[in-house]
Protein backbone atom coordinates (compact mmCIF):
# COMPACT_ATOMS: atom_id res chain seq x y z
CA UNK A 1 0.00 0.00 0.00
CA UNK A 2 1.73 3.10 -0.91
CA UNK A 3 2.40 5.68 2.21
CA UNK A 4 -0.69 8.41 2.44
CA UNK A 5 1.23 11.66 2.77
CA UNK A 6 -0.06 12.40 6.37
CA UNK A 7 1.65 9.37 7.38
CA UNK A 8 4.89 9.41 5.56
CA UNK A 9 6.70 11.77 9.03
CA UNK A 10 5.88 8.48 11.19
CA UNK A 11 8.42 6.17 8.51
CA UNK A 12 12.50 6.63 9.28
CA UNK A 13 14.53 8.48 6.53
CA UNK A 14 16.08 5.37 5.64
CA UNK A 15 12.41 3.82 5.05
CA UNK A 16 13.58 3.18 1.05
CA UNK A 17 16.27 0.98 2.00
CA UNK A 18 14.86 -1.13 4.64
CA UNK A 19 11.87 -1.68 2.69
CA UNK A 20 14.21 -2.57 -0.69
CA UNK A 21 16.01 -4.93 2.12
CA UNK A 22 12.79 -6.30 3.66
CA UNK A 23 11.51 -7.37 -0.06
CA UNK A 24 14.33 -8.18 -2.01
CA UNK A 25 17.34 -8.80 -0.14
CA UNK A 26 15.35 -11.16 2.99
CA UNK A 27 12.53 -12.17 1.01
CA UNK A 28 14.49 -12.73 -2.40
CA UNK A 29 11.43 -10.87 -4.17
CA UNK A 30 8.48 -13.03 -2.86
CA UNK A 31 5.48 -12.62 -0.48
CA UNK A 32 6.41 -14.01 2.42
CA UNK A 33 2.47 -14.94 2.85
CA UNK A 34 1.86 -16.97 -0.26
CA UNK A 35 5.26 -17.13 -2.26
CA UNK A 36 4.22 -15.00 -5.05
CA UNK A 37 6.64 -12.78 -7.16
CA UNK A 38 7.26 -9.16 -7.42
CA UNK A 39 6.39 -8.89 -10.89
CA UNK A 40 4.79 -11.41 -11.86
CA UNK A 41 1.20 -10.37 -14.16
CA UNK A 42 -2.06 -11.26 -12.41
CA UNK A 43 -3.93 -13.89 -14.63
CA UNK A 44 -7.68 -12.78 -15.11
CA UNK A 45 -7.49 -8.70 -14.07
CA UNK A 46 -5.07 -6.17 -15.44
CA UNK A 47 -1.91 -4.99 -13.18
CA UNK A 48 1.24 -7.46 -11.66
CA UNK A 49 2.10 -8.81 -8.09
CA UNK A 50 3.88 -5.55 -6.53
CA UNK A 51 5.79 -6.35 -2.90
CA UNK A 52 5.47 -4.02 0.00
CA UNK A 53 7.18 -4.11 3.32
CA UNK A 54 4.43 -4.43 6.02
CA UNK A 55 4.72 -3.32 9.20
CA UNK A 56 2.97 -6.76 10.91
CA UNK A 57 1.70 -4.56 14.04
CA UNK A 58 0.59 -1.46 12.10
CA UNK A 59 2.76 0.58 13.83
CA UNK A 60 5.26 2.48 11.01
CA UNK A 61 7.55 3.68 13.78
CA UNK A 62 8.31 0.32 15.12
CA UNK A 63 10.74 -0.85 12.16
CA UNK A 64 12.17 -4.18 13.78
CA UNK A 65 13.45 -6.85 11.33
CA UNK A 66 10.38 -9.52 13.49
CA UNK A 67 7.96 -6.69 12.67
CA UNK A 68 8.45 -5.98 8.58
CA UNK A 69 7.46 -8.62 6.54
CA UNK A 70 7.30 -8.80 2.63
CA UNK A 71 3.65 -8.84 1.27
CA UNK A 72 1.90 -8.35 -1.63
CA UNK A 73 -1.57 -6.13 -1.97
CA UNK A 74 -3.53 -8.82 -1.57
CA UNK A 75 -1.78 -10.72 1.25
CA UNK A 76 -0.92 -6.99 2.90
CA UNK A 77 -4.93 -5.99 2.32
CA UNK A 78 -5.97 -9.55 4.28
CA UNK A 79 -3.23 -9.03 7.02
CA UNK A 80 -4.57 -5.33 7.60
CA UNK A 81 -8.47 -6.21 7.47
CA UNK A 82 -8.77 -7.24 10.64
CA UNK A 83 -7.11 -4.30 12.62
CA UNK A 84 -8.93 -1.86 10.00
CA UNK A 85 -12.43 -3.29 11.06
CA UNK A 86 -11.57 -3.32 14.82
CA UNK A 87 -10.33 0.49 14.04
CA UNK A 88 -13.40 1.54 12.35
CA UNK A 89 -15.51 -0.13 14.85
CA UNK A 90 -13.96 1.60 18.00
CA UNK A 91 -14.31 5.29 15.33
CA UNK A 92 -17.87 4.31 15.27
CA UNK A 93 -18.53 3.51 18.69
CA UNK A 94 -16.72 6.82 19.53
CA UNK A 95 -18.90 9.30 17.15
CA UNK A 96 -22.17 7.72 18.65
CA UNK A 97 -20.77 8.16 22.28
CA UNK A 98 -19.89 11.72 21.48
CA UNK A 99 -22.76 12.32 19.35
CA UNK A 100 -25.16 12.03 22.07
CA UNK A 101 -25.38 14.98 24.59
CA UNK A 102 -23.62 14.61 28.09
CA UNK A 103 -24.49 14.70 31.57
CA UNK A 104 -22.48 18.06 31.53
CA UNK A 105 -24.44 19.57 28.83
CA UNK A 106 -28.24 19.04 30.36
CA UNK A 107 -26.79 20.68 33.78
CA UNK A 108 -25.15 23.80 32.07
CA UNK A 109 -27.69 24.37 29.50
CA UNK A 110 -31.04 24.32 31.27
CA UNK A 111 -31.24 26.51 33.98
CA UNK A 112 -29.62 29.24 31.30
CA UNK A 113 -32.76 28.69 28.90
CA UNK A 114 -35.08 28.67 31.40
CA UNK A 115 -33.28 32.16 33.06
CA UNK A 116 -33.16 33.71 29.32
CA UNK A 117 -35.97 32.53 27.99
CA UNK A 118 -38.64 35.42 26.60
CA UNK A 119 -40.96 33.29 25.80
ZN1 LIG B 1 1.09 -13.23 -0.52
Amino acid sequence: MPIKPENKKLYPPNWKTLSHLVRFVRAKGRCQNCGRTHGQRFLFSPGQIILRAAHLNQDPTDNRKTNLRALYQKCHLAHDCSDNLKRAAINRFLKRLFRQPTLFDFEERAPYDKINSTD
